[in-house]
Formats: C-alpha cells, sequence, structure tokens
C-alpha cells in the first residue's frame, strides 16, 4: 500500500498549484461576485492537459488516472472550488460517459475535442422531478424515422450554457422503468435545445449551473450512447467515478481553509499574544488538519482502486461522504478562528464556507451515499 504521491505525481501537483496560485487565485473573488464563468481559462486547462486527464493520448487526453485526477481537483478547488466542479463535471461525468459507453466513431467525434480541450462538456441527470430518484426521470426520447426526438428539461446542469456538447439520459421505454432509460449525446447548438434558468447560487457562483429545456430536440439514431435502455445503469456508474472528483473538491475547499485559518491563527493577536497559542485554537488546527488528512487517504484510497480497475462504488460513496462532511465542519472551524472577520468577504474562508456546501449535495446527498454504502455492505458488494 502506497501512502506517497511519486515524483511524477509530485510535480504534477506542484504544477496544477502554480498555476492556479498565478492564474486564478487573483481572480477568485471578482468572479465570485460577479457570477463570471471563466471561458478565458479554458486554453490554460487545455495546455496543462486538465480537460482531458483520464483519457488516452489517442483521444487528445493527458493519459494520466484517478490518483493523478484527485490531485489535480483538489489543488484546483483549494484555490477556487468553482473551477474545481468546472473540470470536474467536464471530466469525470461528460467526457467519461463518452469513453467508458461510446463507440468509435462517438470517441473521435465527441471525445477528442473535450478532451484537448476545444470543447466544453456538461452532464444531464436531475430533473425538477427527479433529483435523488434519479430513477424519476420524465424526459423522454422518441423514436423517428432516422432518429430521435426529445422532450423535457433537466435541472442544476454543470456547464450548460457554456458547454458545447451535454450528455442527457431520457425515457425510451416507460414500461421498463429504469431500465428504459437511456443516455444521448445533444450538441447545445441543436436548435430543440435551450438554455433555461440560471441558478443564483449561494456558493460555486463562478460555476454555471443552468436549466436545459428540450422542445422537439431532433437527433440522428447516432446520437444514442451506450446501449438502449442502458443509461441509468450506466449513469450509476459513471458516478461511482465522480463522486471520487468531489470527494477531492471537498478535500481541497478544506484544505484552503484550514490553511488561511492556521496563517491567520499565528497573525491575530488577543490578549497580548497570537491566537494559535490558544489551546482551542490548536484544537481546532488539530482537528481540521487530521480530518482532511484521513479524507484524502479515503479519496486517494478510492482513485487508486479506481485506477487498478476494480468497482469502487463502496469506496468512492465513503470517500464523498467523509470528505464533504468533515469539509463543510472544518470551513467552519475556519470561520470561527477568523471571529468577526471571517464573516466578511475581506478574508477567503467566507467563500470557502459558501462554496463546500454543494459537496454534501451534488453527485448524490450524504444521505443517498449513506443508502448506497449500506447497499454494499448488506449484500457484501465491493
Ligand atoms: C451547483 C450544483 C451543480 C449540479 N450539477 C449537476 C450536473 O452537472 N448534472 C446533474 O445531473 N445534476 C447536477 N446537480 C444536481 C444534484 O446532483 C442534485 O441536486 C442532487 O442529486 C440532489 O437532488 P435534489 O436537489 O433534487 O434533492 P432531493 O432529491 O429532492 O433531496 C432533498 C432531501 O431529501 C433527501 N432524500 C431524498 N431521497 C432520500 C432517501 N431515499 N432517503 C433519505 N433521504 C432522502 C436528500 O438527501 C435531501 O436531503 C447539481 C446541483 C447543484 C446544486
Amino acid at each position: 500500500m502506497q501512502f506517497e504521491l511519486t515524483e511524477e505525481q509530485q510535480q504534477i501537483k506542484m504544477s496544477v498549484r502554480e498555476f492556479a496560485e498565478s492564474e486564478i487565485a487573483p481572480h477568485v473573488m471578482e468572479w465570485d461576485e460577479s457570477q463570471h464563468f471563466p471561458v478565458e481559462l479554458q486554453p490554460k486547462l487545455a495546455e496543462l492537459g486538465l480537460m482531458g486527464v483520464i483519457f488516452p493520448e489517442e483521444y487528445g487526453g493527458a493519459g494520466m488516472g484517478y490518483v493523478e485526477y484527485a490531485t489535480i481537483i483538489e489543488e484546483l478547488s483549494r484555490v477556487d472550488g468553482s473551477v474545481g466542479i468546472s473540470v470536474a463535471a467536464h471530466n469525470s461525468l461528460c467526457s467519461n460517459h463518452i469513453y467508458q459507453y461510446g463507440t468509435e466513431e462517438q470517441k473521435q467525434k465527441y471525445l477528442a475535442p473535450l478532451a484537448s480541450g476545444t470543447h466544453l462538456g456538461a452532464w444531464g441527470l436531475t430533473e425538477p422531478s427527479a433529483g435523488s430518484d434519479a430513477s424519476g426521470t420524465k424526459s423522454t426520447a422518441t423514436r423517428t424515422d432516422g432518429g430521435w426526438v426529445v422532450n423535457g428539461s433537466k435541472n442544476f446542469i454543470t456547464n450548460a450554457s457554456v458547454g458545447a456538447l451535454a450528455i442527457l439520459m431520457a425515457v425510451t421505454d416507460r414500461a421498463k422503468g429504469n431500465r428504459g432509460i437511456s443516455a444521448f449525446v445533444v450538441e447545445l447548438d441543436n436548435p430543440g435545445i435551450r438554455v433555461g434558468k440560471k441558478e443564483n447560487k449561494l456558493g460555486m457562483r463562478a460555476s454555471d449551473t443552468c436549466t436545459l429545456v428540450m422542445e422537439d430536440c431532433r437527433l440522428a439514431s447516432d446520437a444514442l450512447l451506450g446501449e438502449e435502455g442502458g443509461g441509468w445503469v450506466d449513469s450509476m456508474k459513471i458516478l461511482d467515478g465522480g463522486r471520487i472528483s468531489i470527494a477531492a473538491l471537498s478535500v481541497g475547499l478544506a484544505r484552503g481553509a484550514y490553511e488561511a485559518s492556521l496563517k491567520y491563527s499565528k497573525e491575530r493577536r488577543q490578549f497580548g499574544r497570537p491566537i494559535c497559542e490558544f489551546e482551542a485554537i490548536q484544537f481546532y488546527l488539530s482537528e481540521m488538519a487530521t480530518e482532511i488528512d484521513a479524507a484524502r487517504l479515503l479519496t486517494q484510497r478510492a482513485a487508486a482502486a479506481k485506477d487498478a480497475g476494480e468497482i469502487v462504488t463502496r469506496f468512492s460513496a465513503q470517500a464523498k461522504l467523509y470528505a464533504s462532511e468533515i469539509a463543510v465542519r472544518v470551513t467552519d472551524l475556519g470561520i470561527q478562528i477568523h471571529g468577526g472577520y471571517g464573516f466578511t468577504k475581506d478574508f477567503p474562508v467566507e467563500k470557502y464556507y459558501r462554496d463546500v456546501k454543494l459537496c454534501t449535495i451534488g453527485e448524490g446527498t450524504s444521505e443517498i451515499q449513506k443508502l448506497v454504502i449500506a447497499k454494499q455492505l448488506l449484500s457484501g458488494g465491493p
């Protein structure tokens, strides 16, 4: 069992950290305040291989694994969770769905521009009445001569208004329940799909979260991704990998809040000494650092198992559950250490505190992670 990154992985970590500190950090609050999605970052992310981290070079990817991917998402999110979630939705949801279940033609046509960073991708499972229960999908895809017509809507979709294409799940056979849901690749310049409401969010405000509305959206027959009726099962498998990135996102946000709090505790003086000399503050810092390390270990265990080709349903749900819950706690303690100043936008902990809440909700809430873990425990599954 290996607990340290290799020299090469360490170099990747440091290059992403330098990039995040020089290209993202100076703009974080401005993007957050104006809800500006930093489209200008895309070519730079692409140059570093971050738009196609987990895909082979033959498809324009960087050919790395989930250990590197989790490390990259952690480093981006340590500086800005909005960039972290946008890169995560693009890589491990949208692009990975095509990589895992697409035909060779679909990979050449759609994955290559996504992985090389020419295009940005979105992934749409959630609907107004189908959140935790994705089997409640109402959007429909009806066969026509030579293709499909899709109707319905998807909400809370990351990268929806800035993406070039989206993977959308729709019912192709209502009588078959879950097994009647199929996945489709939809180019977002299709006249049958439009962007609806843009969410005005608590946190992750520089990420793009919108509704997509499909009105007689006509697709060619080769838009079907994977087997007809296989979209729900495939989506659950995609989420097994996706949850590793939400765990890494949580660790990154928690680390950002912890580092800012450690620094502040050495600078802020009360009762004639730095507040880090008070035992209460030291206990907070100790708890924060310990929980972050434990969350990273769970995240890297899931990532390493995924790279080894194992089924990671339980590992990824455990990593996501624990990392997101401790990250909420760590950012809360971060504000406490900052006192009143933590409640202002002059200090970065305020933003970490807002951003991190998404992590206990997106890609399955904490309650759903517990159900997933329990199902695996009770069935003796992986
Ligand atoms: C910023 C943001 C980005 C997102 N990006 C995407 C995206 O790119 N693509 C996408 O498809 N979706 C995306 N989502 C949607 C996200 O995955 C859902 O919000 C999430 O799955 C929860 O669904 P819901 O919001 O409908 O909550 P609900 O399912 O309505 O849940 C409400 C509450 O009930 C609880 N609950 C529900 N069922 C059970 C149960 N069986 N047992 C116990 N408790 C239960 C939940 O845990 C929660 O506490 C995003 C959401 C946000 C906020």
